[in-house]
């Protein structure tokens, strides 16, 4: 069921509200999501809003780079990245563990194979 949160880097600087359905979460073993321990949630673009932090994000991309990861430069939590769907539509992929009020353990996401991708 999709819900609406609230979220954000560690120090505040970044902080963003989104609608997202945690029923279908995923993590990834791929060679960013594994070390992060990114729980990861996606939500097209115009469902989510970035308040505050723009100015304080730096932007990491890697492999066939189409995935613009983004980190609070201050703290360094990586709270949620921009991309695309597989139909080309844009997408936020949200880092779940930086949701506000959410347990991520508490979940049952989906594992996905990223790093065989
Ligand atoms: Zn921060």
């Amino acid at each position: 069921m999709q819900r609406h949160y609230r979220g954000g880097c560690q120090c505040g600087a970044v902080s963003f509200d989104v609608d997202l359905d945690l029923d279908q979460s995923v993590t990834c073993n791929c060679a960013r999501c594994q070390p992060l321990g990114a729980v990861l949630a996606f939500a097209p673009r115009g469902r989510f809003v970035l308040h505050s932090g723009a100015e304080n994000l730096t932007e990491y991309r890697f492999n066939q780079r189409e995935i613009a990861h983004l980190f609070c430069k201050t703290c360094g939590i990586q709270s949620f990245s921009y991309g695309q769907m597989p139909d080309g539509s844009e997408m936020a992929a949200i880092n779940v563990n930086t949701l506000k009020g959410v347990d991520p353990r508490a979940l049952s996401p989906t594992h996905v194979d990223g790093a065989s991708m």
